[in-house]
C-alpha cells in the first residue's frame, strides 16, 4: 500500500489547489524553510482525522487550517484535503483498489469526512486505518523534531519507537479496548454482587413469608373444601326433610278431606234430628192441647 496521490485545498499556506502526485518510488519533498513542507505532513494528519489543534500547529481552533488570506488573496472559507492510497495489495480492509479519505471544514464549524466520496464518520475512517499502520498516531509520520530525537535516544528507547511504527499500535489499541472491556466488565461484576449482597438480605424474610402463604394457601382450599362439604351436606338434609314433610303435608291433607267429608255427613245428621226434634215438640204441644 502506498500513498498514490494528496489534493490540497485551501488547507494552511495553499491558498490554490495542489495536487501532489506520487508513485510508489516516491521519497520526499524538499523547500527552503517556510514554503510548506511540514503543512504537507499536517495536511496528512489532518485527512487521517487529526483532533489536536495543537499537533496541527494551529494557535485557536480547527478553522486555523484554513487559508488565512495573504497580501494578495482573500481568505477561503473551506478548507479540505483528499489522500488515495493504492490498496492493490489489499493493506487496507476495503474492497476497492483505491480509497480515497477526504475532509472538509468550513469557518462555520461543519467538518465532514467521506470514504470513497460517501460521507462518514471519523470513526469509519479510524476503523479503516488501525490494521494498516497509516493512523495518525502512527510512527510513520515522523516530524522534523523527532528525527533528531531518536538519534538521540538510548538503544533500548529506539526500539520502542521502531516497534510502534512496526505494527505494535494495532495490537496496543486492541489492548486498550481490552483492558475497557475488561474494566467495564468489572464494574459489571461489582454492580451485580451488590445487588446480590442487597438481596440476600431478603432472602430470609421472604423465605419465612413464602412459607407462610404456602401454609395460607393449604389451609385456605381445606377450608373451602369443608365449606362445601358441609353446604352439600345441609343441602341433603334440607332435601330429606322437605320429602319427609311434603309427605306429611300429602297425609293430613288427605285426612282433612276425610274429616270435611264426615262433618259435612254429622252435620246433615244434625239437621235431620233437628228436623225431627222440631216435629217431635209440634207433636208433644198438640196432645197437650188436646188434652
Ligand atoms: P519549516 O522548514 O520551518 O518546517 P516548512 O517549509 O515546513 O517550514 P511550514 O511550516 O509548513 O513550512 O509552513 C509555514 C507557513 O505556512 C508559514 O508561512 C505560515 O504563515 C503559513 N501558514 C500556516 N497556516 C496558514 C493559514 N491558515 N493560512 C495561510 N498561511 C498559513
Amino acid at each position: 500500500m502506498y500513498i498514490k496521490e494528496i489534493k490540497i485545498n485551501s488547507f494552511k499556506s495553499f491558498a490554490d489547489k495542489i495536487n501532489i502526485n506520487l508513485d510508489s518510488n516516491f521519497t520526499g519533498i524538499v523547500g527552503p524553510n517556510g514554503s510548506g513542507k511540514s503543512n504537507i505532513v499536517d495536511a496528512i494528519k489532518w485527512v487521517l482525522g487529526e483532533q489536536s489543534v495543537k499537533t496541527l500547529r494551529a494557535s485557536s481552533g480547527m478553522s486555523d487550517v484554513i487559508f488565512s488570506g495573504s497580501k494578495s488573496r482573500n481568505p477561503s472559507n473551506t478548507a479540505s484535503v483528499s489522500i488515495t492510497f493504492d490498496n492493490s495489495d489489499n493493506s487496507l480492509p476495503s474492497n476497492y483498489n483505491e480509497v480515497t479519505i477526504r475532509r472538509v471544514v468550513s469557518r462555520s464549524g461543519e467538518n465532514e469526512y467521506y470514504l470513497n466520496n460517501e460521507k462518514c464518520r471519523l470513526k469509519d475512517i479510524n476503523d479503516l486505518l488501525v490494521d494498516s499502520f497509516s493512523s495518525r498516531e502512527s510512527f510513520n509520520i515522523i516530524p522534523q523534531n523527532k528525527i533528531e530525537e531518536i538519534l538521540s535516544d538510548k538503544p533500548e528507547e529506539r526500539r520502542v519507537i521502531f516497534e510502534e511504527a512496526a505494527g505494535v499500535l494495532k495490537y496496543k489499541r486492541r489492548k486498550e479496548e481490552a483492558l475497557k472491556k475488561l474494566s467495564r466488565t468489572h464494574e459489571n461484576v461489582d454492580r451485580i454482587n451488590m445487588i446480590i449482597d442487597e438481596l440476600s438480605t431478603q432472602i430470609e424474610p421472604l423465605e419465612s413469608a413464602s412459607k407462610k402463604a404456602i401454609i395460607y394457601k393449604e389451609n385456605k382450599e381445606k377450608l373451602e373444601s369443608v365449606d362445601i362439604a358441609l353446604m352439600v351436606k345441609d343441602i341433603t338434609n334440607f332435601n330429606e326433610t322437605l320429602k319427609i314433610k311434603e309427605a306429611d303435608k300429602e297425609k293430613y291433607t288427605l285426612e282433612l278431606a276425610e274429616s270435611s267429608k264426615l262433618s259435612i255427613k254429622k252435620d246433615a245428621e244434625i239437621e235431620k234430628l233437628k228436623l225431627e226434634g222440631i216435629k217431635f215438640e209440634e207433636l208433644i204441644s198438640s196432645l197437650r192441647d188436646e188434652h
